[in-house]
């Protein structure tokens, strides 16, 4: 049967290509230093998002979870939009492991942060008080529909945080769709943050890893505590190989996943029971609500008709990637809209 997994960009396998330079790739103990595809893996990271250095962890939660720890300790505060997926999708990871408290503002449909939020959430120096050591923006903006900061937008926010002598940390696991949106280079939206995280293992469709960016010290701190968190590697070179294809040529396919997106938006628009707008999804993720009488049951119908996603919840979420073509999206409109329509009758 013909599968269109619209559940997430996280499904993506590696590429052909991806499995050749894995198979060969020239491997070492990272914990030496000594694995050479890595560190080739990080300079090319560090450089493209124009900062100092890099490293690879386990995921975006680890790169999330070390970044935070690297910047706030036990007492501090996080600011960050009450919709950010450290916040909301992480297991309150900073808090568990680090002592760190979220401090949440409202993100607003478009990802962003008001200013003045931002600088109200800031605590004076007070013994009362936790101490603010770092905010967060997230780009794209999962929850907010896969929005678009641009570099005005993070250097506001950025501005303010750095007045008061406070990191930006940027949680960019769809940085490059961003880029990719704006048609901007990637450096030019991580330029006034102090770290970024990204994921290979989304988009870019590598199995497996996130790499975080930032200054030599930084990314030195980063090293000890994603060793602390048990996130040391080894032949990592095996994966970090996918990560250099994905740098080469996995960028700028980005664009065919925005449009079938969009492709895709219109045409539920058009499909009993939704409500979307497709000009408010400007990358992959495609949110919609959906009126119907029984969502469960449809989503497992759905399922087994191939098309993968859904949800009790009325807000569904669908997401276009590598492997999904165009005439998939054709294929996946139809089946939704006569499971639909066959059931009203
Ligand atoms: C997926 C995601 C992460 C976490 O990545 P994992 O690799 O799944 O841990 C972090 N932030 C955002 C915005 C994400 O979409």
């Amino acid at each position: 049967m013909r599968e269109v997994d619209l559940r997430s960009d996280t499904v993506t396998h590696p590429t052909p290509e991806m499995r050749r330079a894995m198979a060969e790739a020239e491997v070492g103990d990272d914990v030496f230093g000594d694995d050479p595809t890595l560190n080739r893996l990080e300079a090319i990271a560090a450089k493209r998002m124009g900062k100092e250095a890099a490293v690879f962890v386990a995921s975006g939660t680890m790169g999330n979870l070390v970044s935070v720890l690297s910047h706030a300790g036990r007492g501090d505060e996080i600011i960050l939009g009450n919709k950010a997926h450290i916040f909301r999708s992480e297991a309150g990871g900073a808090s568990v492991l680090g002592g760190v408290s979220f401090h949440t503002i409202p993100n607003d449909s478009r990802g962003m942060l008001d200013p003045d939020d931002v600088v109200a959430a800031f605590r004076p120096n007070d013994v009362h008080q936790p101490r603010t050591a770092v905010v967060a923006l997230e780009n794209t903006q999962n929850a907010c529909g896969g929005a678009v900061l641009t570099p005005e937008d993070t250097k506001a926010i950025a501005d303010i945080a750095h007045d008061r002598d406070t990191p930006l940390h940027i949680d960019g696991a769809r940085i490059f769709n961003a880029a990719v949106a704006l048609e901007a280079p990637v450096a030019e939206l991580a330029k006034d943050a102090d770290s970024i995280t990204f994921c290979l293992s989304k988009g870019l469709s590598c199995p497996i890893g996130s790499i975080i960016c930032g200054s030599e010290d930084f990314i030195s701190e980063a090293r000890r505590w994603r060793k602390i968190v048990g996130g040391s590697m080894r032949q990592v070179g095996i994966v970090a190989a996918a990560g250099i294809v994905a740098m080469d040529s996995m960028v700028d396919r980005l664009a065919e996943d925005h449009a079938n997106a969009r492709k895709l938006a219109t045409g539920l628009k058009d499909i009993p029971g939704v409500t979307i707008d497709p000009e408010s999804l400007p990358t992959n993720l495609v949110f919609f609500d959906l009126d119907h009488p029984d969502r469960a049951g449809l989503a497992r119908r759905l399922n087994e008709r191939g098309i993968k996603g859904g949800s009790p919840a009325r807000r569904w979420r669908y997401v276009t990637h590598y492997g999904i073509t165009s005439d998939d999206i054709d294929y996946a409109l139809d089946v939704i809209d006569s499971t639909i329509r066959e059931e009203a009758v």
